[in-house]
């Protein structure tokens, strides 16, 4: 029998460790783009990585391109003037595209 990790809560100010059970939750601050128009979410994986979005959206899957981990992020409008961000760990299994040289031909049928 195998042991489930027990799924946590991280707070905005508190580090997130690398590796959590899908259903986890971190919470993030939020900060407006410099000059407007937009929002910056710090990744909880990895502090170098970021999102940037507009203020419109508030559900998307967020992939952390270094370490590939990915979440379900809502982003909540706090009425304060600012956002929080909520980030569920999802381990969803996903593919890139790749910028190939010239267009490829489809399959033949
Ligand atoms: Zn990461």
């Amino acid at each position: 029998m195998t042991e489930e990790k027990k799924v946590i809560e991280i707070g905005p100010d508190k580090p997130a460790p690398l590796h959590l059970p899908p259903g986890s939750i971190i919470w993030r601050w939020t900060e407006e783009m410099k000059g407007g128009g937009g929002l910056v979410i710090v990744m909880p994986c990895h502090e170098d990585q970021i999102i940037v979005t507009d203020h419109d959206t508030t559900d998307a899957t967020a992939v952390c391109l270094f370490c590939h981990n990915t979440y379900d992020l809502t982003i909540l409008d706090e009425n304060d003037g600012g956002y929080g961000a909520r980030f569920v760990v999802a381990h969803r299994q996903f593919i890139l595209s790749l910028k190939t040289g010239k267009p490829r031909k489809r399959a033949p049928k």
